[in-house]
Parts: C-alpha cells; sequence; structure tokens
C-alpha cells in the first residue's frame, strides 16, 4: 500500500481505496482494486503515470463494459476518466473528443448537431477510449471509419498523438502502444436529412428486442470466427440458456452472458470454458474472447 500511496501523492482527483469494481463494470462483478482514481486532468494523470512507474504500481484504464474483472480485483491502480468528457466541434464535421465521453453521449452530440458517420455506435455502451482500443462496432461501420488521430499519454508522462495508421486498428482490436486515451479527433460529415437519426432509432428498436438489456452483461463474449455469427454457433450447440452458478447464456442471444443477480467472476469462467468446449466439440470451431478478463482470482 506503501507503493500505492506514493503513486497517489499530490495527484488532484477523486481517489478511493478498496474499491469494489463489481460497481464501475457493466457485468456488476469483480473483486476490489487497491486503488481508484479519477484524475482531475491531463496534468494529474501525467503526474500519476509518472509516480506509478517509478513505485512499480500496475495502472489500468477502464470504461468497465467489455470486461470480465476476477473476483480477487486488481493489483495496483484503476483510473477511470469520468473527468474527461469534453467535446469540442471543429470546422468540416471534424470533433475532438476526450476519453472518458461517453459513446451514447457523443452520438447524441453529432445527431443534434446534425454530424453523421457514428449510427453504427447506436446502443455501445462505454468511453470513447474504450471503443478506440476495442475498434468497438456493429455490422453498420466500426471506429476505424471515423477515427482520425488519437491522444495519449504514455507510461513515461509524455503525451502523444497517433494518426489512424498508427494505431493498427482491426476487427475488435488495435495496437496502440501502452498509454491511456485522454482523447481523439473524429471525423464526420454534415447531413441535413434525418436519415442518421431513422438509422440509430431503428438499430436501437432491434438491439431491444434482440439483446438481454436488462439483465447485467459486458456485450458479445466471443469475437464473430467469420462465416457463422459466434452466437449461432453457441446456439446449435444448444447452450441457450446453459448456467454456472447465476451465470447464465442468455436465452436471448447465445453470445451474451447475463448476470442473473450474483454471479461471480468464477461463474462466468466455467460458463465461457464450457461455451468453448461444447462449440468446439460439436462445429470444430474455436471461438475467442471479444470480452477482456482482467485481474487475480
Ligand atoms: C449491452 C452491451 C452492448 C454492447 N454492444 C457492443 C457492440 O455492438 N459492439 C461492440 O464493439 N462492443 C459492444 N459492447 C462492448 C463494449 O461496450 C465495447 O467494447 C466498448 O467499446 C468498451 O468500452 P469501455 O470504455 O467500457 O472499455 P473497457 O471495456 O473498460 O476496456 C476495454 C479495453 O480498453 C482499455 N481502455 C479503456 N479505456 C482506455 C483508455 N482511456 N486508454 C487506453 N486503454 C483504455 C481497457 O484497459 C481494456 O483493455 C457492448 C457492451 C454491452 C454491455
Amino acid at each position: 500500500m506503501r507503493e500505492i500511496r506514493s503513486a497517489l501523492s499530490g495527484v488532484q482527483g477523486t481517489v478511493r481505496f478498496h474499491e469494489p469494481m463489481s460497481q464501475y463494470t457493466s457485468f456488476r462483478i469483480g473483486g476490489p482494486a487497491d486503488a481508484l482514481i479519477e484524475p482531475e486532468d491531463e496534468e494529474a494523470l501525467r503526474l500519476l503515470m509518472v509516480q506509478a512507474r517509478k513505485a512499480k504500481v500496475p495502472v489500468f484504464v477502464i470504461g468497465g463494459t467489455n470486461l470480465l474483472v476476477r473476483d480477487g480485483g486488481i493489483r495496483g491502480i484503476v483510473v477511470r476518466l469520468t473527468k474527461f468528457d469534453r467535446i469540442e466541434e471543429h470546422e468540416g464535421g471534424l470533433l475532438y473528443a476526450q476519453g472518458g465521453v461517453g459513446m451514447p453521449r457523443l452520438l447524441k452530440y453529432a445527431l443534434q448537431r446534425k454530424l453523421a458517420g457514428l449510427e453504427f455506435a447506436a446502443g455501445i455502451p462505454g468511453t470513447l477510449a474504450g471503443a478506440i482500443v476495442m475498434n468497438a462496432g456493429t455490422r453498420l461501420g466500426e471506429m476505424k471509419d471515423v477515427v482520425r488521430r488519437v491522444r495519449l499519454v504514455t507510461p513515461s508522462g509524455e503525451r502523444r498523438e497517433l494518426s489512424a495508421d498508427e494505431v493498427g486498428f482491426e476487427y475488435r482490436r488495435t495496437f496502440l502502444p501502452d498509454g491511456i486515451i485522454v482523447g481523439a479527433w473524429l471525423q464526420l460529415r454534415w447531413d441535413p436529412t434525418a436519415r442518421s437519426e431513422a438509422t440509430v432509432k431503428e438499430a436501437l428498436h432491434r438491439r431491444k428486442a434482440t439483446q438481454p438489456l436488462a439483465l447485467p452483461n459486458a456485450g458479445c463474449v466471443f469475437k464473430n470466427p467469420g462465416g457463422e455469427p459466434a452466437g449461432w454457433l453457441i446456439e446449435a450447440a444448444g447452450l441457450k440458456g446453459a448456467q454456472v452458478g447465476d451465470a447464465q447464456v442468455s436465452p436471448l442471444h447465445a453470445n451474451f452472458i447475463v448476470n442473473r443477480g450474483r454471479a461471480t467472476a468464477r461463474d462466468v469462467l466455467a460458463l465461457i470454458r464450457k461455451v468453448g468446449q461444447t462449440v468446439e466439440e460439436k462445429t470444430g470451431v474455436t471461438l475467442q474472447l471479444e470480452v477482456k478478463i482482467v485481474g487475480r482470482a
């Protein structure tokens, strides 16, 4: 704990110790982080990064919607960018938004200004930064289509700007250097018609009908392997409704695991293993995880 205090020393922001991660994940699962900080601004974040490196304390940044945090929690300092919430509109459909801006808010902002290009993100929760790291998307598009530059604070506290090429977007992954994304420039396009709003409305409607949004979850658990979607393979393997403890393969959408109340990370992991093994046995396809598993058992 001494190392953690020295990493946090003089850093402006809201700090909490032994904070249960279940309060910050969409799965409502996860043991405590040694410390959780919401840094005040970029300067505070830079100081934290420098001091954490010096004190050899791991730093992990979250939005919380694509994560399974193990029951033993996260060693070190967890960062949330709740105070990095500014959006700026520039000429020609260019937006700059800070990393902690929620994707639903960003989409709403774009729609209000008649800027098209983000409709694909309708219903994707989490932060802009998390969406960039995951190259989040849907069949309508992905972050790669709109992100032009990314602003990052490195573990040594330097500021870096990366072009979209340097981010290395691929299907639900990127090849970013170590660091924390603090903001990004997005290129959208002016469209005064009501098309974008209609697309978003339809996408949200579709999600409501096909995804188990009433129960805690972390979105799709597995990546689509190419060919049949992961959800279809899981359903075909007869796993809809399969349960370990309070973790259940959603009867509505087989690529979602839902927390029916008191699921632990252990339950979810056991269910993930069962799904992976059964699908492999029955279809020959090895599923890859989309959800990120972090923390200690
Ligand atoms: C109901 C529901 C529906 C969903 N639908 C979709 C969908 O349609 N398409 C889709 O792609 N995803 C979907 N997801 C998954 C998830 O919302 C996305 O992956 C999202 O982009 C993750 O953002 P986050 O801020 O929550 O990041 P997290 O899940 O917290 O983090 C993801 C990764 O990014 C890293 N990270 C986060 N912030 C930063 C930062 N500032 N700097 C550097 N690294 C960072 C984390 O350390 C982690 O490695 C869904 C999830 C839910 C719960």
